[in-house]
Protein backbone atom coordinates (compact mmCIF):
# COMPACT_ATOMS: atom_id res chain seq x y z
CA UNK A 1 0.00 0.00 0.00
CA UNK A 2 1.53 3.14 -0.74
CA UNK A 3 1.33 6.02 1.67
CA UNK A 4 -0.28 9.52 2.03
CA UNK A 5 1.63 12.40 0.77
CA UNK A 6 2.74 15.25 3.24
CA UNK A 7 2.48 17.56 0.42
CA UNK A 8 -0.55 17.19 -1.33
CA UNK A 9 -2.20 14.72 1.43
CA UNK A 10 -3.67 12.35 -1.26
CA UNK A 11 -3.67 8.28 -0.56
CA UNK A 12 -2.00 5.81 -2.39
CA UNK A 13 0.42 8.29 -3.26
CA UNK A 14 4.04 7.76 -2.08
CA UNK A 15 4.89 4.10 -3.50
CA UNK A 16 7.99 2.77 -1.64
CA UNK A 17 10.37 -0.44 -1.44
CA UNK A 18 11.94 -1.89 1.41
CA UNK A 19 13.82 -4.09 1.90
CA UNK A 20 16.72 -5.13 4.64
CA UNK A 21 18.28 -1.46 3.49
CA UNK A 22 15.46 0.25 5.17
CA UNK A 23 12.55 2.52 3.20
CA UNK A 24 12.98 3.41 -0.45
CA UNK A 25 9.93 5.87 -1.25
CA UNK A 26 9.61 7.38 -4.58
CA UNK A 27 8.36 10.98 -5.23
CA UNK A 28 4.53 11.45 -4.59
CA UNK A 29 2.46 10.57 -7.86
CA UNK A 30 0.81 13.62 -7.96
CA UNK A 31 2.83 16.72 -6.45
CA UNK A 32 6.73 15.09 -6.95
CA UNK A 33 6.87 15.95 -3.47
CA UNK A 34 9.86 13.71 -1.67
CA UNK A 35 9.42 12.49 1.55
CA UNK A 36 12.93 11.85 1.94
CA UNK A 37 13.18 15.43 3.11
CA UNK A 38 11.98 16.01 6.38
CA UNK A 39 12.78 19.92 6.40
CA UNK A 40 14.80 19.24 9.38
CA UNK A 41 11.92 18.01 11.72
CA UNK A 42 12.00 14.69 13.07
CA UNK A 43 8.51 13.61 12.08
CA UNK A 44 6.03 14.70 9.59
CA UNK A 45 2.09 14.45 9.06
CA UNK A 46 0.45 13.59 6.31
CA UNK A 47 -3.49 13.22 6.72
CA UNK A 48 -6.44 12.18 4.01
CA UNK A 49 -10.15 12.35 5.11
CA UNK A 50 -11.84 9.06 5.65
CA UNK A 51 -13.89 7.58 2.87
CA UNK A 52 -17.12 6.47 5.08
CA UNK A 53 -19.42 9.10 3.94
CA UNK A 54 -20.85 9.64 7.47
CA UNK A 55 -17.38 9.42 9.06
CA UNK A 56 -15.87 13.11 9.42
CA UNK A 57 -12.55 11.56 10.49
CA UNK A 58 -8.94 11.42 8.96
CA UNK A 59 -6.70 8.73 8.51
CA UNK A 60 -3.07 9.18 8.91
CA UNK A 61 0.61 8.55 8.29
CA UNK A 62 3.17 9.51 10.39
CA UNK A 63 5.93 9.98 9.04
CA UNK A 64 9.46 9.04 11.21
CA UNK A 65 13.17 10.58 10.38
CA UNK A 66 16.45 10.16 12.13
CA UNK A 67 19.15 12.67 11.71
CA UNK A 68 21.49 10.48 10.48
CA UNK A 69 19.52 7.39 8.51
CA UNK A 70 16.58 9.74 7.10
CA UNK A 71 13.34 7.96 7.15
CA UNK A 72 13.23 5.48 9.19
CA UNK A 73 9.90 4.44 9.95
CA UNK A 74 6.00 5.14 8.58
CA UNK A 75 2.74 4.71 10.73
CA UNK A 76 -0.23 4.34 9.47
CA UNK A 77 -2.79 5.67 12.34
CA UNK A 78 -6.33 4.53 11.59
CA UNK A 79 -9.33 6.54 11.43
CA UNK A 80 -9.69 8.66 14.62
CA UNK A 81 -13.69 8.37 14.46
CA UNK A 82 -14.23 4.50 12.76
CA UNK A 83 -10.76 2.98 13.25
CA UNK A 84 -10.58 2.27 9.34
CA UNK A 85 -7.31 1.83 8.48
CA UNK A 86 -7.94 2.20 4.38
CA UNK A 87 -8.03 5.57 2.96
CA UNK A 88 -9.52 3.93 0.14
CA UNK A 89 -11.32 0.12 -0.83
CA UNK A 90 -8.17 -1.94 -1.74
CA UNK A 91 -6.71 -4.78 -1.12
CA UNK A 92 -6.06 -6.01 2.65
CA UNK A 93 -3.10 -6.03 3.74
CA UNK A 94 -2.29 -9.60 5.41
CA UNK A 95 0.64 -8.76 7.57
CA UNK A 96 1.96 -11.86 8.31
CA UNK A 97 1.08 -14.15 5.76
CA UNK A 98 1.26 -18.08 5.91
CA UNK A 99 5.51 -18.82 5.38
CA UNK A 100 5.62 -21.34 3.40
CA UNK A 101 8.87 -21.70 2.25
CA UNK A 102 9.91 -24.56 -0.07
ZN1 LIG B 1 1.80 14.79 -3.27
ZN1 LIG C 1 -13.55 6.99 9.57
Amino acid sequence: MAWICPGCNRPDAIAHIENEDGLHPFPCHFCNYSVLDSGGRSAVWASYACDLKECAGVIRDLYHYSPRAGLTEVVRLPCNECGSGKPRQGVRHVPNPGRRTS
